[in-house]
């Protein structure tokens, strides 16, 4: 990899004169090559981080390359997961595993006579508190490795008569001799432990003078920022926290900049040199179809949403725009529009799904939609017949068919389009970057306009991290004859026998409801409560499972109804058969585990029971919710929970306050920001390596402030101000992240 004045340097010459000779830095005098040779070495040397790294094994070859580490730099960007505070001998407790830093006395080896040993050695080490016996097992060699003198850091476990018994250790170099005394815990793999892998950091240490500084000076000053050697020194050998704090808020702040500039330059890229077909022709189906195909009343968000996207694709500039809006807010009928845009100007739109039976839906809400226009509409998925497939992929490349529907299928490398001007893709998130920009990927001078949709909704700070590069659009209403659903929080003792009163009286009224529970069964229960941490002081028996609470219900409150149950552990055709009774009315009461969250469409149930609440996510609950209040009559959501804590309740609450599905994903960043707990979903946020999110939410708007102006002072990352973090970009992203090729 070059370095800053390498690359610059004949960037100079082409453009300044006749420059072949070397010269003296600042200096017009030519060099010799006896004088470079003999001419100071200068750091950084950013190369010297390739290097490989020497495992001592196999084995722990094979657990480096488990984590991702080959060589210097990726080790030292390996950072702790924690720094433990080391005990001193004196403090050392019979029994419990301990870290502690020492030094040697006097170490030797004893032969032990049992087969599969290799022998003992024993080490006198101490501090300034004390001294014990250390105890290696089969490592011989240590007697050479550790003469006295050497300091280290032991991990393993004292046996109150004055020895250690040593499972990890390390040479500690000057760790013994910070004032805190911690030793930093790092992940490690199967064939490479923590401890070996501090070894390993003491070994490159000098390596760190080698890291580049890729931010400019002026920004480390009025960000506040150190630089990234000594934020990487702070993070493996830093003693107070803070320190630590400052050198991982640097690390963060990179991270997170290069990203926002990846982003800005993608759109940088894509306005100035990507053409898309301009469709500016005043609408004349659209318009019509707009008038008199729809069978109901835009929403306002719809009619808006509508409106940018004409003003987009009016521009010769390819549109990248995310449409975000819950399950049932109407993003069909925006995208439509947008491909019937591109099919009176002419041209071709397309609409990708994420699997089959989505794209089957599609279809059929598309055909649905058009009706009486007459625009010809085809699908094409994976398991579309040879000639049927044949007979489109035709149609489509001499431009007769004007609208696809489809799969992955629709972006293998057969399919050409005479025109394609508008791309949809449904559930992106879904589809990896290539795969999203593969649709309509073969000429930049003729790319698509792209239509993202996703029906996660993602709070703007979310939404600048992951999609930095695309413009959004919301729908947030919900479609007229929606009704807000009536949330309430029941705390289970005392007003449990309430709850299925109000049950009983929606079912005497014929209609239905369904009860939800966190948990398959009881078993499962006690693991799970512990992955999910504390917070959780319900306890494990207290989860409702599935499976006992349907017994339970049909022999206790809900005797004589009908019910039926649905868990993820069932087979697909009894999953089928619970589904296809409770839709057509053959049971009142569908108990059920989360796998209700997707795809089930009776507007009949009318009440939503939802056990131990207070263990799901604000998102997850607003998606069951979701499953009720989707016909004409008012529904109701009963939030159980068996203890309306502080901090799970203010998730409750806001489900009882809000309605709005990107209102709740705000509020459940601010909590999560709060240190609340998630529910039991994975919050998905982990893309990054150093920061994290939501925590870092206000050094991620510093950083995409920071990388408008830096690019309005160098677009290119190419002076000398910004062009190590050009470089630092290329390292990270690869040279495409700069070139000139439109995303
Ligand atoms: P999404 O894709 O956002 O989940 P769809 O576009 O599939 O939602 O729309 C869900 C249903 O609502 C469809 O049957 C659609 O015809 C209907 N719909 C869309 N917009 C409206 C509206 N403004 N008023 C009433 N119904 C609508
Ligand atoms: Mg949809």
């Amino acid at each position: 990899m070059s370095n800053a004045t390498a690359t610059a340097a004949p960037a100079r010459a082409s453009a300044g004169g006749p420059l072949d000779a070397p010269r003296a830095f600042a200096g017009s005098q030519e060099l010799a090559w006896a004088q470079m040779l003999a001419a100071p070495v200068r750091w950084p040397r950013p190369s010297r981080l390739g290097d490989p790294l020497e495992p001592s094994s196999a084995k722990m070859a094979d657990g480096l390359a488990a984590l991702g580490l080959d060589t210097s730099g990726d080790l030292l960007e390996h950072l702790p997961r924690d720094h433990r505070e080391a005990r001193s001998v004196a403090q050392l407790r019979a029994g419990e595993q301990a870290t502690v830093a020492v030094q040697v006395r006097s170490i030797a080896g004893r032969p032990v006579r049992r087969r599969g040993m290799r022998g003992l050695v024993e080490a006198g080490v101490f501090d300034e508190t004390g001294s014990m016996r250390a105890t290696f097992f089969n490592q011989p060699w240590l007697v050479k490795q550790y003469p006295p003198g050497t300091r280290l850091v032991l991990h393993g476990k004292a046996d109150g008569s004055g020895r250690f018994r040593v499972s990890h250790h390390a040479i500690g170099a000057d760790i013994g001799s910070n004032q805190t005394q911690s030793v930093a815990h790092y992940p490690a793999a199967e064939g490479v432990s923590s401890t070996q892998i501090l070894a390993l950091v003491n070994e490159r240490r000098h390596e760190l003078a080698e890291v580049p500084e890729s931010l400019a000076a002026g920004i480390r000053v009025a960000e506040r920022l150190c630089e990234r050697r000594t934020a990487l020194a702070a993070m493996h050998f830093g003693g107070a926290d803070h320190v630590r704090q400052e050198g991982l808020q640097r690390l963060a702040f990179e991270e997170l900049l290069l990203t926002q500039l990846v982003f800005l330059m993608r759109r940088g890229r894509r306005a100035e040199q990507a053409r898309a077909p301009a469709l500016a022709d005043p609408p004349t189906l659209s318009a019509r179809w707009l008038e008199q195909c729809l069978p109901f009343e835009l929403t306002g968000d719809q009619r808006k949403a509508i409106a940018t996207i004409a003003g987009d694709l009016a521009q010769a500039r390819p549109m990248q725009r995310l449409l975000m809006g819950e399950v049932g807010s109407g993003k069909t009928v925006v995208a439509l529009h947008a491909m019937l845009r591109a099919v009176e100007h002419g041209a071709q739109a397309a609409l990708m799904a994420p699997t089959e039976t989505l794209a089957e839906q599609h279809f059929a809400t598309v055909q649905r939609l058009l009706g009486p226009e007459p625009v010809a509409v085809a699908l094409l998925t994976g398991s579309t017949p040879a000639a049927r497939r044949a007979d489109t992929l035709g149609k489509l490349s001499n431009g007769e068919l004007s609208l696809v529907v489809g799969t992955h299928a629709l972006i293998e490398p057969d399919v050409r389009f005479r025109e394609l001007a508008v791309a949809v893709v449904d559930e992106q998130h879904r589809f990896g970057v290539r795969q999203r920009a593969a649709l309509g990927d073969q000429d930049p001078a003729r790319a698509p306009h792209t239509l993202h949709m996703t029906a996660t909704p993602i709070p703007r700070t979310l939404a600048l991290a992951r999609h930095g590069d695309l413009d959004r659009s919301l729908l947030r209403e919900l479609p007229r004859g929606r009704q807000a659903i009536d949330t309430r929080i029941v705390v289970a003792d005392g007003g449990r026998a309430d709850a299925y009163r109000l049950l009983l009286e929606q079912l005497e009224l014929g209609r239905q409801g369904y009860v939800v529970c966190p948990l398959v069964d009881e078993d499962q229960d006690a693991s799970e409560a512990q992955t999910q941490g504390a917070g959780d002081s319900g306890g494990a028996g207290q989860a409702r499972a599935a499976i006992s609470e349907f017994e339970r219900l049909g022999r206790g409150e809900l005797a004589g109804r009908r019910l039926a149950l649905l868990h993820g552990q069932m087979r697909p055709r009894e999953k089928q058969q619970a589904m296809v009774a409770f839709a057509s009315g053959q049971a009142d009461v569908l108990v059920a585990t989360t796998v209700i969250e997707v795809g089930v469409d009776v507007p009949n149930a009318t009440v939503m029971l939802v056990e131990n609440a207070e263990r799901f996510g604000i998102s997850q609950l607003h998606q069951l919710r979701g499953r009720v209040g989707r016909g004409e009559h008012r529904s109701t959501c009963l939030l159980l929970t068996s203890h309306p804590s502080p901090p799970g309740s203010a998730r409750l609450q806001a489900l009882v306050e809000h309605s709005d599905g990107f209102e709740l994903a705000e509020i459940d960043l601010r909590l999560r920001k709060q240190g609340e707990l998630v529910g039991t979903r994975q919050s998905g946020l982990g893309q990054f390596k150093f920061a994290s999110l939501p925590e870092d939410t206000e050094l991620l708007e510093r950083a995409r402030a920071r990388a408008k102006t830096i690019l309005t002072e160098e677009p290119a990352l190419s002076g000398p101000l910004h062009g190590p973090l050009g470089e630092a970009l290329e390292r990270a992203f690869g040279v495409e992240a700069l070139q000139p090729i439109p995303a």
